[in-house]
């Protein structure tokens, strides 16, 4: 039997690279052997075991480009060797949701690193269905980060920006530092809150006109500032703690929007429904993406949305755990941590 490397992660804390089973591709599926994989929150709360979507043990890893290695039966659309994005998805193609198009609310949605196999491995099954080509500008390294572009650009779609926005983005992390540079694409004015300095000096690089760091500078006074009192159009939450969640209906203006995008994991965070009410505002979610990989490679491949400048460090498949460590403990330069085997420095 044929093997491979993986990160297995077997409880709470617990990632160990261990030996196992090639897995062969069924009909439909293609076997990718990946080249990067980035490391996400979500990793880190599958390690803690605050995860709603991850069971050990499991594979984690969603975030992945590749080459392909094999192809199941009745897969004629793609060939061994090409270079490969994958979004991380299996669907039912049958449900409602999956017959509407909305194929990310699939009501049997299963996404790799989650309750399948991850892509922190030497190889992963991928739905054929779900491949995307990798232009030949990117790097695997850059092409593997489609995945939280997608996210972003889904998640700016849903706000339906206005060109002369004033969009506020509570968190720059990787999604939050993409959603500056699509909602700059957009036309929006961008505000940018964060407490690492670093990230705020690369978001004013990618777009941002405004950023905040809220232990110096209180941010609702700096949005009624720029606003004559109204409040922001659009607020966009990419933190997912109680307190950054509970201030967006204090910035937002009457009518406007607010996205949640992170989430504290809390069924009791206190959220202010009596201004969302008397406010009319529309608060939306989101889930991942649909039909958003295309756009996200097009505009990566076309320089409109970068992903170098967040890589912060990259490391290979034997250091994950180290490197979701470092991911949750954060600060000190830590942004998006890239695995990959030809990893050669720790720094990118
Ligand atoms: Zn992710
Ligand atoms: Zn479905």
């Amino acid at each position: 039997m044929r093997t491979m490397r993986a990160a297995v992660c077997t409880g709470r804390e617990r990632i160990g690279i261990e030996e196992v089973p090639r897995p062969v591709p069924q009909a439909g599926q293609v076997l990718v052997e990946v080249k990067a994989c980035g490391l996400c929150g979500s990793d880190v709360d599958g390690y803690l075991g605050h995860h709603p979507m991850i069971e050990w043990p499991i594979i984690l890893g969603h975030e992945c480009s590749g080459v392909v290695a094999e192809l199941g039966s009745g897969v004629d659309d793609w060939r061994v060797g090409e270079d490969v994005v994958v979004e991380p998805f299996f669907t039912c193609g049958t449900c409602p949701a999956c017959r509407r198009g909305r194929y990310n609310l699939c009501r049997d949605l299963k996404l790799i690193g989650h309750q399948v196999a991850g892509s922190l491995a030497d190889y992963v099954i991928a739905d054929a269905r779900f491949l995307h080509h990798k232009p030949c500008n990117l790097s695997f390294e850059e092409a593997a980060l489609a995945e939280p572009v997608s996210c972003s650009l889904h998640a700016i779609e849903r706000c339906h920006l206005k060109s002369g926005d004033l969009v506020v983005i509570l968190g720059c992390g990787t999604v939050g530092s993409l959603a500056v540079q699509f909602a700059s694409i957009k036309g929006a004015e961008v505000m940018v809150v964060d407490v690492e300095d670093f990230k705020l000096d690369l978001a004013a690089q990618l777009g941002a006109d405004h950023v905040v760091n809220p232990t110096r500078d209180d941010v609702r006074k700096r949005v009624m500032e720029l606003t004559d009192g109204i409040g922001a159009d659009c607020v966009l939450e990419a933190v997912g703690r109680p307190d950054t969640l509970a201030s967006t209906v204090d910035l937002v203006k009457r009518g406007g929007t607010i996205m949640l995008m992170g989430w504290s994991g809390s069924e009791t965070d206190s959220f202010g429904l009596t201004k969302v009410t008397l406010n009319e505002l529309t608060v939306l979610g989101t889930l991942c993406y649909c039909w958003d990989f295309p756009v996200a490679l097009k505009l990566m491949s076309r320089g409109k949305i970068k992903v170098a400048p967040i890589i912060s460090h990259r490391l290979p498949l034997a250091r994950v755990e180290e490197g979701v460590n470092m991911l949750r403990q954060g600060g000190a330069g830590v942004w998006k941590i890239i695995i990959a085997e030809e990893a050669s420095t720790d720094r990118a």
